[in-house]
């Protein structure tokens, strides 16, 4: 009897560890199959397959100041700010807008020697990494930097303050590579207001709609981003070729002046334009620009803290005010914006008017960005929420990069077109 249940209960053991040898190797299946469908950075092959297929473009990045303030080093991994070569291949960027910006208070030839200088620091990154860049200035070079596995670096002039009220000087910057000018910056300049600013040319003036005429000769897209209102409607009816709003978002979900309501989101579309998103936290969320409202002493305690640390370095300023914004989120001061605001963002611009007229438009290094969108490395991200709201790859890839691509090849046939017409 004793052998016959020994004989039973070691049958059963046996039983019972077999079984759970199965649990074992089923539960093993299942972690291999989730490694299978998730990437390294944990979005799933699906959005990262389609991602890294799509071409990627970002229009607007300030790294530039780093490289002319703190003689940044592109090809090494960063810690602080958001472009460096390494994080835009995680992200897999193929091609970057670097802005050349210098405050609207710098005017005349210092503002002009400044871009100059900013110009040129771009273009030796550029011959410097060889193997990682390659300078762009049309469509065609992406998709050819794309081939040899290199990311393709345009350059946009961001504040029309820079050419001095003179064409003359337009034309240099667009034979040195420039493809898209901001008619302002934060202040009005010489012939155009800004949406920060009180008006004092009732949008553009004659000369503003010389320049962009001579815009739209050279191949240079305007942009509309930080313009008021009217400098807007005025610029569209100027200009012969789609405008580009190289980094702005949608007012209607924050109501930042700097963010283009849907009638303009409308009207730019209608002529085949296209609205970058930006990533700042003070463009994304009402709930942000509601509280630096409510308290603006923060604002100026983080400029004032930040001017304390870095002095008049610009780019130093940009990565302490993030720091300190942060310090005032953790201590409940400011309200926690996510990254996926920003798809929010793209989605509501793409109920407006279609997949056919929505972009990227970072801000990268000028500016606050939101939780989980620390640096270029978490473009992914994106793709996957626009998949997982249902979005097609079609659609998805055009607000990638396609519709930059395609904006940039219409300003191009504009100016094939205005080819030989007087200066
Ligand atoms: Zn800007």
């Amino acid at each position: 009897m004793s052998y016959t249940v020994d004989v039973f209960s070691i049958r059963m053991a046996e039983r019972r560890v077999r079984i759970q040898f199965l649990v074992f190797v089923r539960m093993l299946r299942g972690i291999f199959s989730l490694v299978a469908l998730t990437t390294g950075s944990g979005i799933s092959s699906m959005a990262h397959d389609l991602h890294f297929r799509a071409i990627v473009v970002d229009t607007h990045d300030d790294t530039t100041q780093r490289l002319v303030f703190d003689h940044f080093d592109l090809a090494a991994r960063h810690a602080d700010g958001s472009i460096d070569i390494p994080r835009m291949r995680d992200g897999g960027v193929d091609a970057v807008f670097f802005s050349v910006w210098t405050p609207g208070t710098v005017t005349g030839p210092e503002a002009v020697r400044r871009a100059i200088d900013q110009i040129r620091a771009i273009r030796q990154q550029v011959v410097l990494h060889q193997g990682d860049l390659v300078l762009a200035t049309v469509a065609q070079d992406v998709r050819r930097a794309r081939v040899g596995g290199r990311i393709a670096v345009f350059m946009g002039v961001e504040g029309g303050h820079m050419i001095n009220s003179d064409l003359g000087t337009l034309r240099g910057y667009a034979s040195l590579g420039v493809r898209y000018m901001t008619l302002t910056h934060t202040v009005n300049d010489e012939w155009a207001d800004a949406s920060t600013d009180e008006p004092a040319h009732n949008g553009l003036t004659d000369f503003g709609k010389l320049v962009i005429r001579e815009m739209n000769r050279l191949g240079m897209m305007v942009d509309i981003s930080h313009v008021s209102d009217k400098t807007f409607y005025d610029a569209l009816s100027a200009s012969q070729a789609p405008l580009i709003a190289s980094h702005s978002s949608c007012r209607a979900l924050c109501d930042a002046p700097r963010n283009l309501t849907d009638e303009m989101i409308t009207a730019l579309a209608g002529k085949g334009g296209v609205i970058q998103i930006s990533f700042h936290v003070g463009f994304l969320s009402q709930k942000f620009r509601d509280a630096q409202q409510i308290h603006p002493e923060l604002r100026t305690q983080i400029a004032a803290e930040s001017k304390r640390r870095c002095g008049e370095n610009e780019a130093c300023q940009v990565i302490e005010t993030e720091k300190l914004t942060r310090e005032l989120v953790a201590q409940g001061k400011l309200p926690r914006v996510d990254w996926t605001e920003i798809v929010d963002h793209i989605d509501h611009a793409v109920k407006l008017v279609g997949a056919d007229h929505v972009g990227l438009g970072s801000d990268f290094d000028g500016a606050s960005m939101p939780y989980g969108m620390e640096d270029a490395s978490h473009l992914p991200k994106i793709t996957e929420a626009l998949q997982a709201k249902g979005y097609s790859e079609v659609g998805i890839e055009k607000i990638l990069g396609g519709n930059t691509l395609r904006l940039i090849q219409d300003v191009e046939a504009i100016a094939k077109k205005m080819e030989g017409t007087a200066e």
